[in-house]
């Protein structure tokens, strides 16, 4: 026998633990289970266990809409498990969640109108098996248990010890040690001034520059908002507003003022470094800003440690690993005793689940994103996929609003299936890749696009990675405008 929900989540991170606690305050009668492969809570918070870690988004809005952050914008892993925890807690949402249970395969049954799903428990044999009506998949984008490394001549020669920050050894030692970073996004500037606290001297390798914003980790609005002894939840709504406005204003300029953007990215930088120190080739990338996530450096300690010598920079290709280090396209040999591969994720599309529509297999790619959260030929299934360049939860919020109403609008139309359906007036409409690469081509989304399901260029069927759009229209979408097919 198997158990049965009216709806189950797949992850309890950021995305799932936002869902469970929307679903029991806008279903309060459905039944739900949370399933999720790792021991704990908290996602990307827990997986990732490197020095330094921390958000490179402000936490006013990567924390959601119902619950006040009260610490500093950019927060350490431990403090976003611990509001998480908070959540959790305040909500009762223990009782829904399941740990150590990871879903392997999930099949759809027109006829009985409901998934089963099929999950290993640790230390178990047998699988589980629990069906439900509804999935919302909260599984996040890439594969946890792996992260990105490419395949670099002469790895096997080299000597020292090759660590991706996902796989981060509990018992590294690296005090003294001479530590290579390759990589230069978020997580590379994150890791740097960690490790350079201890390391004998950490350089990073990158073959091309990142932007990033540097500045207090303080927001000076909320600081006078506290000040005043305002109501946290006040505080937190309108420190999110203005965080969203200026957002929404960076964004525009990247577009129409890329220069004046540059320019005030790069001043930040030149204030600690000096005038004399090589921005360019070292932070002046050859795209646009926010082409790619803009990573924010509180307090600059990425570049107060290369001013202090404690780490450097050095922009070139790799050649080959060697036996001391790395040998680079220029000649010069770089020599480490620990090399870190801040190299990036492996996309992971649907959470490496094995799906099947009336035990057809479902090839996710073939079907068209209805509002970048249902898709054509897929049943009674929702996903969140958060926003690149503003903060993910803003979209968890905005999408459990609308999984909520839908299964709201189901109950009051007496049907039991949803399937999002193209119209034939829209049936010769232009399909694209679920991200363009001129909006938005970071290397992940660039080696995994293939595995994406496909946008439309219109509404419903476009996917617009703009907040402050889908703010104001996601609520308001009209659930029986024909779009959405029910049973
Ligand atoms: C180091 C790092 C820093 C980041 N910083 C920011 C930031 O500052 N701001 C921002 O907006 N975004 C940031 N991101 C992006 C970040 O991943 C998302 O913002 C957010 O945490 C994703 O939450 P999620 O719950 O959707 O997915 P995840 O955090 O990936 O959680 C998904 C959960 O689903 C579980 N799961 C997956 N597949 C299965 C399965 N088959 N069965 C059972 N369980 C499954 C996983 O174990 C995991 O716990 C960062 C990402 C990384 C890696």
């Amino acid at each position: 026998m198997s158990e049965h929900f009216d709806v189950m989540i797949v992850g309890a991170g950021i995305s799932g633990v936002g869902g469970a606690y929307h679903l029991t305050q806008q279903t309060p009668d459905k039944s739900f289970v949370v399933l999720e492969n790792q021991e704990s809570y908290g996602g990307t918070w827990r997986t990732h266990t490197y020095p330094g870690i921390r958000s490179d988004s402000d936490l006013f809005t990567f924390g959601y809409s119902f619950k006040p952050w009260k610490g500093t914008p950019i927060a350490t892993a431990d403090k976003i498990l611990q509001y998480m925890g908070e959540v959790i807690d305040e909500n009762d949402l223990d009782q829904y969640i399941r740990y150590n249970h990871t879903i392997t395969s999930a099949t759809w049954s027109t006829e009985d109108r409901r998934w089963t799903v099929l999950a290993q428990k640790a230390g178990q044999d047998e699988p589980v098996v629990i069906t439900c009506n509804f999935l919302w998949m909260c599984q996040g984008y890439y594969r946890h248990s792996e992260g990105y490394t490419p395949d670099w001549n002469g790895m096997g020669d080299y000597e020292g010890q090759i660590v991706h920050p996902m796989n981060w050894p509990d018992d590294l030692d690296y005090a003294e040690k001479r530590v290579l970073v390759i990589g230069s996004g978020a997580t590379a500037a994150t890791i740097i001034p960690a490790m350079a606290k201890d390391a004998a001297h950490v350089t990073m390798l990158q073959r091309s520059p990142t932007y990033f914003a540097t500045g207090r980790n303080s927001n000076e609005l909320a600081e006078m908002l506290r000040e005043l002894d305002i109501p946290d939840e006040w505080t937190h709504e309108i420190v999110r507003r203005k965080v969203i406005h200026d957002g929404a204003l960076v964004t525009k300029m990247s577009v129409e003022h890329p220069e004046m953007v540059k320019e005030e990215l790069f001043g930040n930088i030149k204030e600690i470094l000096g005038d004399d120190y090589p921005i360019d080739p070292h932070f002046t990338p050859t795209y646009r800003p926010w082409h790619q996530r803009i990573a924010f450096v509180p307090d600059g300690d990425l570049f107060h440690a290369i001013k202090d010598e404690k780490a450097s920079v050095v922009t070139d290709d790799i050649e080959a690993f060697v036996a001391k280090g790395i040998l680079l396209k220029s000649g010069e040999t770089l020599e480490a005793d620990i090399i870190i591969t801040a190299t990036g994720f492996n996309l992971n599309v649907l959470g490496d689940i094995s799906f099947s529509i009336d035990d057809k297999p479902l090839n996710f790619a073939d079907s068209v994103a209805w509002r970048g959260a249902m898709f054509t030929d897929v049943p009674n299934m929702a996903w969140v996929f958060g926003y690149f360049r503003a903060s993910w939860t803003l979209r968890v919020d905005l999408i459990a609003d609308l999984v909520c109403r839908l299964l709201n609008n189901m109950d009051e139309l007496g049907v039991e299936m949803v399937t999002p359906v193209i119209s034939e007036a829209d049936g010769d409409m232009e399909l694209m890749p679920w991200v363009t690469e001129e909006d938005f081509n970071p290397g992940y989304i660039q080696r995994g696009i293939h595995l994406l399901p496909k946008q439309g260029d219109r509404d419903p069927w476009k996917h617009s990675q703009d907040y402050v759009a889908d703010k104001a229209e996601l609520p308001v979408v009209d659930l029986n405008d024909g779009s959405l097919s029910y049973e």
